[in-house]
């Protein structure tokens, strides 16, 4: 039995790409809806608290932007806070 690699694997490992790829930084370049993006990218890092959202903290989450975690090419993976991920 050959060990392959599953799906979620090829997804975590591309993840966590992202998320050095983002230096802890929220990846938004103001596509989301939120005010503090709108024209200029979002400022939030990762597990530092958010300007705006009363002291809240910002945590990041890899998402593929066509929703298919099957396509892990770079241009279609971002680091979202929790705000722009909508
Ligand atoms: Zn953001
Ligand atoms: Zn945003």
């Amino acid at each position: 039995m050959t060990a392959r690699k599953q799906p979620v694997d090829l997804w975590a490992n591309a993840a966590q790409g992202v998320k050095n790829r983002s230096a802890g930084l929220c990846e938004c370049r103001g596509e989301c809806a939120e005010k503090v993006c709108a024209g200029g990218r979002c400022v939030n890092r990762h597990q530092v608290r958010a300007l705006g959202h009363r002291g809240a903290v910002a945590f990041l989450t890899v998402v593929a932007l066509d929703k298919d975690r099957g396509n892990v090419a770079g241009s279609n993976l971002r680091a979202y806070c929790q705000w722009c991920l909508g």
